[in-house]
């Protein structure tokens, strides 16, 4: 094995976007994720949650304005 053409794995630091923060090897010191097993909706289901929840605002808020007008 050639010495200088193999990257070098070393210890890594990956951080998402949730704050949540592991760590693995890699051939970069640090890595910057937008998702991880912490806050991806298939495992959590709370950024669907979070969606219907804004829906339902919406519609109340729609439904507070139509009232007012008529
Ligand atoms: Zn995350």
């Amino acid at each position: 094995m050639k010495k200088g053409i193999h990257p070098e794995y070393m210890d890594c630091t990956v951080t998402c976007a949730c704050g949540e923060t592991f760590k693995t090897r890699s051939n970069k010191e640090a890595i910057s994720v937008e998702v991880c097993s912490k806050c991806h909706p298939f495992y959590t289901g709370q950024q669907r949650g979070a969606a219907r929840k804004g829906n339902v605002d919406k519609f109340y808020k729609k439904y507070g304005i139509d009232k007012k007008e008529a």
